[in-house]
């Protein structure tokens, strides 16, 4: 009678036991470095974490949290989800804390992605997208972009009847942006079974008047998710803290599928002074407005191809290639300079640059100058 319910014939013996195989396809992730044998103090420009560190004031609540480790944290993470309706204009009703945006993500794909379905994103979207596909028994299916910005008719021509989530990281994992037209256009060319996800990881940095992280949407339209992070603005990523704006029907889902303490009681609390902290924020922001262009420009002035930028980090293209950019690579390590490595983005002749402190970036360019002289 078990087997007849779950639908599924029962597996062949085997002498281990057996996860799903699509599992054994979710590509191993890479993450930005952070050590280099050898070098005691390195700079790490490599995960786009925040220049300025994490706001004193949610250390400070992250430390008091921390005195009541021993209870369990609020299941429904009240406080933080009210100061984020507050700050954001928006229900708490449907806002779903968790782990990182990255375990919303997860979880989104687990909700409404079954085996055989389709799960589509561009081409140098969020290396999680397709771990989330393969997570969920899905097929992940990529779109092209245009010069490292995501291709709206590219990726429209790619949705097919299997198609159930669209994932947009809007800053794009190559600082590229769309504007809100081209996101409604997006929309607007979907079935409306297909759940679009929009990943506003950056949104904070995305300062052009045509920007827009989805919210709008969210509020109009009951196919659509927003995900943010305190994992990069606020400078809270070793922390693991992320939250999703849904349609109430989606934040029900996800409600039930999460785990009922997802968010660490040291997170919430520094989620909560995180936000009240708004000075702090500015501060983040207008280091990036002035040192993200300072950057572009020294990257130009050295013969390379930035990226323009939307987002606290720049991705540049070397003009020798794939070579030329893992030879960049390899003498900036030994420098004890970390950037990020983009081959896991399809991007093998590119580099990515997460904008540092100021006298972090001065080190790397000057590292850079004296290389790319050699040649
Ligand atoms: C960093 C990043 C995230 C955030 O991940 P967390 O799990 O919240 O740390 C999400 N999407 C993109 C595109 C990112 O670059």
């Amino acid at each position: 009678m078990a087997s007849v319910l779950r639908g599924e014939a029962p597996r062949a013996a085997a002498s281990a036991p057996q996860p799903r195989a699509s599992l054994l396809q979710i590509p191993p992730y890479v993450a930005g470095r952070s050590k280099v044998a050898g070098i005691a103090k390195v700079i790490k420009l490599s995960s786009n974490e925040s220049a300025l560190g994490a706001s004193p004031k949610a250390i400070e609540a992250a430390r008091a949290g921390a005195e009541g480790m021993f209870r369990y944290p609020d299941s429904s993470v009240a406080e933080l989800r009210a100061a984020l309706a507050n700050a954001n204009g928006i229900p708490a009703e449907q806002i779903v804390c968790g782990d990182g945006s990255d375990e919303l993500l997860h979880l989104l794909g687990q909700a409404y992605a079954s085996p055989g379905d389709e799960v589509l994103y561009s081409q140098h979207g969020f290396v999680v997208y397709p771990m989330v596909a393969f997570a969920a028994g899905a097929v992940p299916v990529q779109s092209a972009e245009r010069e490292c910005v995501v291709d709206v008719d590219a990726m429209l021509a790619k949705v097919t009847a299997r198609t159930r989530i669209v994932f947009v990281a809007n800053p794009n994992s190559t600082g590229s942006y769309l504007p809100e037209r081209d996101i409604v256009r997006l929309h607007a060319g979907l079935p409306p079974h297909v759940l679009l996800v929009l990943d506003a990881a950056y949104a904070e940095f995305a300062e052009m008047p045509d920007y827009e992280p989805g919210v709008r949407l969210v509020n109009k339209h009951p196919n659509v998710v927003m995900t943010r992070t305190f994992s990069k603005a606020y400078g809270l990523a070793g922390l693991r803290l992320g939250w999703a704006y849904c349609p109430p029907a989606i934040a029900d889902v996800l409600n039930r599928l999460r785990a009922p303490f997802n968010v660490t009681l040291p997170a919430q609390h520094a989620g909560v002074a995180a936000l009240q902290d708004t000075g702090f924020l500015d501060q983040v922001r207008a280091h990036n407005r002035r040192w993200r262009p300072w950057l572009e420009v020294e990257l130009k002035k050295l013969g390379l191809m930035p990226v323009p930028s939307a987002a606290n980090f720049v991705l540049t293209r070397f003009p020798g290639g794939a070579a030329q950019a893992d030879a960049t690579n390899a003498f900036l390590t030994q420098r004890g300079i970390l950037v990020r490595d983009m081959k896991a983005y399809g991007l093998a002749d590119c580099l990515r640059i997460t904008v540092g402190l100021e006298d972090e970036l001065k080190a790397l360019l000057q590292a850079l100058a004296e290389f790319l002289a050699k040649k």
